[in-house]
Parts: C-alpha cells; structure tokens; sequence
C-alpha cells in the first residue's frame, strides 16, 4: 500500500492538482465502525480547483463498495458507495464568520473545510463517506432475511385463522 497521501490544500486547488487512488475499506478505521465488516475497496479521486468567484476547493468523488448491517434482519448488506462532492477550502476566521451567518447565498451550498497546509486525504474521504452513509440500512423488500422478507404478508401467518372463521358462521 502507499503511503498515506498528504496534501497542502491551497497549494493543491491552486495548482489544479489531482490525486487518485484505491483504499480498502480495512484502512479506514472510523468507518469500519459504522460497517457490518471490513469487506470492500474503495477508488477515490480528489482533484483541486476553483469557483466562479476563484474560491479554492476540492471536488471528491469516491466509489465502491463497503457492507453494512441491515436494521431489520441484522445481517450484512452490501453498499454502493458513489460520492461526489465539492469543498471549499476556508481559513479558520473564515469557517468561523460562515458558522455565525447561515443565509450565505447560493454558494453556500457546498460544504466548507479548513484549508490545511498537511490535510490527511484519507482523513477526508473517511469522514465524507461517513456523513454519506444512510441513517438505518435495509434490505430492499425481498432481499431481506427478516421473517418476512422485509415485506407485509401478514396474511400467510396464520392459515387455520379462516377455518376458525368459517366455522363460527
Ligand atoms: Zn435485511
């Protein structure tokens, strides 16, 4: 595996530099926290640039796939990860004047991290996947390994139940 990839961020959006690369999910310890196992390589690419107005940012995207627990049968489910995403890189004075103004404009609609001179690459995509992944996890309907499939077939529970009826009439 390579080293774990570094970069100064403002020098990197500056420059219009790329970066790329393949993580297995193992590396990513915070987010291994979050998955049902450590199955799954994900591809990454991070590219530096600027806005309209000459901000400089990131965009990130991330594919792949990594395996989460399913809240109804809980047992693994498998997850595509496709992300992309746009940071504008902010100093601290910056990221602190955004925190006390909400109604920013449009522009505002991409998220904001702090332009570091050493940022951990991995660092980024880690917590970035995190905030991808979804709130509780299931199965679509059928693939579920729930008593009911993950369906509502309350009907086929019980079929005595109708002779019970038939013979009450
Ligand atoms: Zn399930």
């Amino acid at each position: 595996m390579d080293a774990r990839p570094f970069i100064d961020s403002l020098d990197f959006a500056g420059n219009g530099r790329q970066i790329s690369g393949e993580i297995p999910v193992a590396g990513l310890p915070r987010l291994l926290d979050a998955l049902e196992d450590s199955q799954g390589i994900l591809q990454y690419t991070v590219r530096g640039g600027a806005d309209k107005q000459g901000n400089p940012l990131l965009d990130v995207s991330i594919t792949g796939s990594c395996r989460l627990r399913c809240q109804r049968c809980l047992s693994a489910m498998e997850h595509t990860v496709r992300l992309d995403t746009r940071l504008l890189l902010r100093d601290q004075a910056n990221l602190d004047a955004l925190d006390g103004d909400v109604a920013g404009g449009e522009e505002e609609a991409f998220d904001s991290i702090l332009a570091e001179v050493h940022l951990d690459v991995l660092c980024l995509l880690e917590e970035e996947i995190l905030l991808s992944l979804p709130f509780a996890p299931k199965h679509e309907f059928g693939a579920c390994q729930a008593a009911d499939g993950g369906n509502m077939q309350k009907e086929e529970k019980n079929p005595f139940a109708v002779l019970v009826k038939l013979k009450r009439n």
